[in-house]
């Protein structure tokens, strides 16, 4: 994906990009990709990515210029088609109408990736009702609002399919610093395993990811990391120790999705932290 960002601003851009021959190339073709929160960082990452795997994408963010900006890129990075559609998935009635526009003129989903989240830091006692209800309200409830919407048609379309859902490390991590968004990640952990259970009859995967701290927006906003820098610091130490990675850019936790939903299978953890969670998570990056 880096590469197209490079493309679209060279003095090239705006031609049609050549194929890509990466290691996703047709993998994904013709598929329909609908990706949340894909305006920025491991969104754009992953709708780029699947739309050079030839897919068909659907770039869904509140921010209507920034998921207009990945249709873009990934029509440039070889989708089959790609289209924005600016929605706030944490408003059922906006995801039920973006529901039903999809259904109409496009059909069902063959992937899902409930990505959209927002950051929250601070301690449990700064945490305001307001800001737990902010957090849950996107990190949860917008991936219940997918899961339910466009879960259902892949259901009974009976074809199979994959929904991803981008929870956290933090979701088994405890921290004294971000109890909100934790709480928000292992709730959306739990959500995953129990519609696993109830859609493998149907053979649609389900996949929970968990990236360590990933150098995007949300990590450099003051409400998520710039409060307490020391954990931050802790956040970097801890993810190059379990992922291997000192920068762990946003195109590593897309081909972990892309991975995730070729395989179709679980891939178990294997670090310490997450050994005791082996039944519980399908894993992410570089395990
Ligand atoms: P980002 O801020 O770069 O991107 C998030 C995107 O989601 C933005 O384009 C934003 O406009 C959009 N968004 C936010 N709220 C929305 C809403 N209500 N409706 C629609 N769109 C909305 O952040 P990112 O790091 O790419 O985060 C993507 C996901 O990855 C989040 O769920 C985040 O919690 C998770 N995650 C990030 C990291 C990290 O270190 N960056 C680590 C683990 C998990």
């Amino acid at each position: 994906a880096a590469w197209i960002e490079q493309f679209a601003t060279s003095a090239e851009g705006g031609r049609p990009a050549p194929r890509p021959t990466g290691r996703h190339a047709d993998r994904f073709a013709g598929q329909l990709v609908l990706v949340t929160g894909a305006g920025s960082g491991i969104g754009r990452a992953t709708a780029s990515a699947f739309a050079e795997a030839g897919a068909r994408v659907i770039a869904v963010d509140r921010d209507a210029e920034a998921a207009a900006r990945t249709a873009e890129l990934s029509r440039l990075a070889g989708a089959t088609d790609a289209w924005a559609e600016p929605a706030d998935v944490s408003d059922e009635q906006a995801m039920e109408k973006l529901a039903e526009k999809v259904h109409d003129e496009h059909g069902v989903l063959d992937v899902l990736v409930n990505n959209a989240g927002i950051g929250l830091s601070g301690s449990f006692f700064a945490t305001t009702t307001d800001d737990w209800r902010k957090v849950l309200d996107v990190n949860l409830w917008g991936v219940i609002h997918g899961c339910r919407l466009f879960g259902a048609r892949m259901a009974e379309r009976d074809q199979g399919g994959h929904i991803v859902n981008v929870a956290s490390a933090a979701a088994y991590q405890p921290s004294r610093a971000l109890p909100a968004y934790s709480t928000s990640k292992a709730a959306v952990l739990m959500l995953s395993e129990c519609l696993r259970a109830e859609l493998a009859g149907q053979g649609i995967g389900v996949t929970a990811v968990c990236p360590g701290f990933v150098n995007t927006s949300i990590t450099s906003t003051a409400r998520f990391a710039g409060v307490d820098e020391e954990e931050q610091r802790r956040r970097r130490q801890r993810t190059a120790r379990l992922y291997g990675l000192r920068n762990y850019p946003p195109e590593k936790v897309a081909d972990a999705i892309l991975d995730a939903v070729a395989d179709n299978r679980a891939v178990a953890p294997v670090t310490p932290e997450a050994r005791g969670a082996r039944l519980l998570y399908r894993f992410a990056p570089g395990l």
